[in-house]
């Protein structure tokens, strides 16, 4: 992640705000925060954008060894997609079961280790 970018984005998660980059250029989305764009390399036209918080799961594993402060193992980590060609892994929480490809989750905010941490919890439905 870069450096600028990835403090930008940490200090929106303090404030309980995910944020997602656009390129006004090409019209895409991307995550993890960079200075110019995947697509069409052009840095002028990134601008932030706040995410709705729904996010479906892509992938996941369930992690039974972890140095991650504050966290207790078994937890469940996942590949979620937050636009279109944009992908962030994070947390699931509040799991009844396994978790599947295409659940749809939402950010919660939590702290842990000393700092804010997005995690997703299932969307009831
Ligand atoms: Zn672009």
């Amino acid at each position: 992640m870069n450096d600028a970018a990835a403090k930008y984005w940490w200090a929106a998660i303090a404030r309980h705000q995910l944020l997602v980059q656009h390129c006004a250029g090409c019209d895409r989305y991307q995550h993890p925060p960079a200075s110019t764009c995947r697509g069409c390399h052009a840095g002028a036209r990134l601008e932030w954008q706040e995410h709705d918080g729904l996010a479906p799961v892509v992938s996941y594993t369930e992690v039974h060894s972890s140095t991650y402060p504050g966290f207790t193992v078994p937890y469940w980590l996942a590949t979620l997609r937050i636009a279109e060609e944009a992908y962030l892994v994070s947390n699931l929480v509040d799991l009844r079961g396994r978790p599947h490809a295409g659940l749809l989750t939402r950010v919660r905010f939590i702290e842990r280790g000393g700092r804010t941490i997005p995690v997703f919890a299932p969307v009831e439905t």
